[in-house]
């Protein structure tokens, strides 16, 4: 918090999170570092994005490419426990700029979806699409843009990130605008502006927004917070709160299991269960976020269409 201003910050620094989601892509060959990089940025902001809101239900960030990167998800559990995946069809350079992996002909999109913990049947999880270019149609070419657009949509707030990851740290700092409804009894109630009308015009916010952007990539991949906060923040009144880490912090988790895969295959249809098991005797999901494999023989495929239907699954992650 920064003491009697109406802005507030969070830093997330993901090392064995990061790590363990790299570690188990590297049986099937590994990110090129360009997508390892991408997947990383969105995985750090979508901790600072969850952390943030305390959603009670998963924040799932999703680009759906036009380019090799056809799909990139980061999601993250309100106990901040995460994991990660990308497809990549062909080749990407190791210095890729994101429009070359994502957005070719500004077709690419960035998709957050809430996904409350206890969904009814029938009820849709909340989505908000943006697309991967600017007010201009031209393409952006940082992540965090494409987040500080969403956040300005979604929430009428200003909302300054900085991100980056290489092979250990995934990391992100977000500097966000507080609404102005705490600070009615100090401006009289209707004195206060709708929030919308104060993009951009805060002061403080605007000073704190620059030094946070002048933070480096390399600053931010390698300093500890305490360093980083001094070295940006020294002459404003800072007040840190314990970092969350262990079994509190963010860390990865995948929430895969033979019950929802078994959802899946039955959304599948038993045409296209029984086709798949005539021409392989057996049908195999693997899922691209921890490397599980789950294997149903004909008489296990069939036991997964005597069970009644209970609700769609996110569409993610299994092949
Ligand atoms: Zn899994």
């Amino acid at each position: 918090m920064f003491e009697g201003l109406p802005v507030r910050g969070m830093l997330v620094r993901l090392t064995g999170a990061w790590t363990d989601i790299l570690t188990r892509r590297e049986q099937s060959g590994g990110y090129p570092a360009a997508v390892q990089e991408l997947l990383g940025e969105m995985t750090a902001a979508a901790t600072l994005m969850q952390a943030n809101i305390k959603f009670n239900g998963a924040l799932i960030m999703q680009i759906m490419g036009d380019g090799p990167v056809k799909l990139a998800v980061a999601e993250v559990q309100p106990d901040l426990s995460l994991r990660a995946t990308a497809t990549v069809l062909g080749e990407v350079a190791g210095d890729a700029p994101l429009s070359h992996m994502v957005n070719v002909n500004n077709q690419g999109r960035c998709a957050i979806t809430l996904d409350p913990k206890d969904r009814q049947p029938g009820q849709q999880p909340y989505q908000g699409v943006v697309p991967l270019f600017g007010d201009r149609h031209e393409k952006l070419e940082k992540l965090s843009e494409v987040i500080e657009h969403y956040m300005l949509q979604s929430e009428q707030l200003d909302t300054r990130l900085v991100l980056a990851a290489n092979d250990k740290v995934a990391a992100g700092l977000l500097i966000q605008r507080l609404p102005l409804q705490g600070e009615a009894n100090l401006a009289g109630a209707g004195a206060v502006a709708k929030d919308e009308d104060q993009i951009g015009l805060n002061e403080d916010y605007n000073r704190i927004a620059i030094l946070a952007a002048s933070l480096k990539r390399e600053e931010l991949l390698e300093l500890d917070a305490e360093t980083i906060l001094r070295r940006l923040f020294w002459e404003e009144d800072v007040r840190r709160f314990e970092p969350l880490v262990g079994d509190e912090g963010p860390r990865f988790a995948c929430t895969c299991s033979r019950e929802r895969v078994g959802n899946m295959l039955r959304s599948l249809g038993r045409e296209e269960i029984e086709s798949i098991i005539a021409e392989q005797g057996q049908v195999e999901v693997g899922c691209d976020f921890c490397g599980a494999m789950y294997r149903f023989d004909p008489i296990e495929a069939a036991q997964v269409f005597l069970q009644p239907a209970i609700q769609p699954p996110a569409p993610d992650g299994m092949h």
